[in-house]
C-alpha cells in the first residue's frame, strides 16, 4: 500500500510509516524519516529556549546580587542615599541603577523616571 506523506510530499510504502492507532488507516500521517527531523527539530527548539531561560535566571542572580552589595554599603554607612535624582535633580525616591552589575557599588543614583529612560537606553544599545 501507498500513502503520501504531506511534508517530504513523496508517495512511499505504509511500511515507512510509524504506527499510530488514532488513525484511521493505523499509521502516522507523516512518514518515518520526517517525524525524526520534527523531534529532532522540536528537541533543538526546546535547547535553545531551556538555555535562554538559564540565561534570564544568570541575569536576574546577577542584578540581584548587585542590589544587595548596594544595600550592605549602605547599612555599613559607606554610601548614602541622596534625596534627589543625580541625573534631572528632582527631590524625589531614588533607586540605584548598574551600569555594569558586574561592579556591584558602581552606581548612579536615579529616579524612577530617569531609571526607566536610562533602560530603555540600554537595551537600544545592546
Ligand atoms: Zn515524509
Ligand atoms: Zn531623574
Ligand atoms: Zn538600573
Amino acid at each position: 500500500m501507498i500513502k503520501h506523506c504531506p511534508v517530504c510530499k513523496t508517495d512511499k510504502n505504509i511500511s515507512l510509516f510509524g504506527s499510530d492507532k488514532r488513525k484511521r488507516d493505523k499509521h502516522d500521517a507523516i512518514c518515518l524519516e520526517c517525524r525524526r527531523d520534527y523531534k529532532k527539530r522540536n528537541r533543538e527548539k526546546l535547547l535553545i529556549s531551556q538555555r535562554a531561560r538559564r540565561k534570564d535566571n544568570d541575569d536576574y542572580r546577577m542584578k540581584h546580587s548587585a542590589h544587595n552589595a548596594v544595600l550592605t554599603e549602605i547599612r555599613a554607612g559607606r554610601m548614602t542615599k541622596p534625596d534627589k535624582c543625580s541625573q534631572c535633580g528632582a527631590k524625589r525616591t531614588v533607586e540605584a541603577h548598574h551600569h555594569d552589575y558586574d561592579k556591584p557599588i558602581d552606581i548612579v543614583w536615579l529616579c524612577a523616571q530617569c531609571h526607566a529612560k536610562e533602560h530603555s537606553k540600554m537595551e537600544i544599545l545592546q
